[in-house]
This record gives structure tokens, C-alpha cells and sequence, in this order.
């Protein structure tokens, strides 16, 4: 599949990871809005949330407790910003499901 971010899961194409595992990745946003500025990613391809199964559920679990450890990692003490962009309406430029988590200086307001 020609999928950018299954291709970064695969190893494929590089990026600067902060956390894997068996299910999900995190790595730094080529284009970083803040300070820190990460995109947490499913291993597996799920276009948006707009195509998530109810046997995504542990999955989608998983990777929500496992932000806020990658976020004390990246010394966002004070918090953080999560955003999931959603099919054309809502911003999204790659189909691959991507939770964006953004803090530290210059952090950006909803546009
Ligand atoms: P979206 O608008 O789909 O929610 O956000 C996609 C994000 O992926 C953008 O913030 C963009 O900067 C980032 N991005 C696009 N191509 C690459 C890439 O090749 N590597 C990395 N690390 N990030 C990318
Ligand atoms: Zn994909």
C-alpha cells in the first residue's frame, strides 16, 4: 500500500522515533508547529477515525495511556496538546490515523 506512515512503521522510510512497540510508533512531525511536536501512529493502517472497528478498541486504549508517558518523555511536565485531523473537513493530509501531540514553546492555537 502507498501509505507514508506505513510505510515509516515498516522502516522503510525514516524518522526521528521517540517510541515503538508492537502496536504503535511515535516520531518527531517533519514540520514541528511547537517545541515538541510529535505524531503518535498504529502500526496498522486505519485511514481516520471514521474507520475504526470496535475490535480497534485496545488499540485506540493503548495508544491513549501510552501518550501521556511519550509526553513526560519529551518534558512536557506542565501539558500538552492532542489533535486528530479527520478526512478532508478536518484538515487531514495523510490518511493514516495520527494523533498529533504538540507542547513546550510556541504552541499553536486551533486555525
Ligand atoms: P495531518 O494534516 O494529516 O493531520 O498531518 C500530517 C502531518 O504529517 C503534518 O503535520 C506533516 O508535517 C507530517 N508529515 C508529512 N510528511 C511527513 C514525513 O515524511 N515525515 C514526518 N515525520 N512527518 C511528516
Ligand atoms: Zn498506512
Amino acid at each position: 500500500m502507498d501509505c507514508l506512515f506505513c510505510q515509516i512503521a515498516a522502516g522503510k522510510i525514516s524518522a526521528q522515533q521517540v517510541y515503538s512497540d508492537d502496536v504503535m510508533m511515535a516520531f518527531k512531525d517533519i514540520q514541528p508547529q511547537a517545541a515538541v511536536h510529535l505524531l503518535l501512529i498504529p502500526r496498522q493502517h486505519i485511514r481516520s477515525l471514521n474507520d475504526l472497528r470496535p475490535e480497534d478498541a485496545p488499540l485506540l486504549s493503548h495508544m491513549m495511556q501510552t501518550l501521556p508517558k511519550i509526553a513526560a518523555q519529551q518534558g512536557l511536565t506542565d501539558g500538552y496538546r492532542t489533535i486528530i485531523n479527520t478526512e478532508q473537513g478536518g484538515g487531514q493530509i495523510i490518511f493514516h490515523l495520527h494523533i498529533h501531540l504538540l507542547g513546550g514553546s510556541n504552541l499553536p492555537g486551533f486555525h
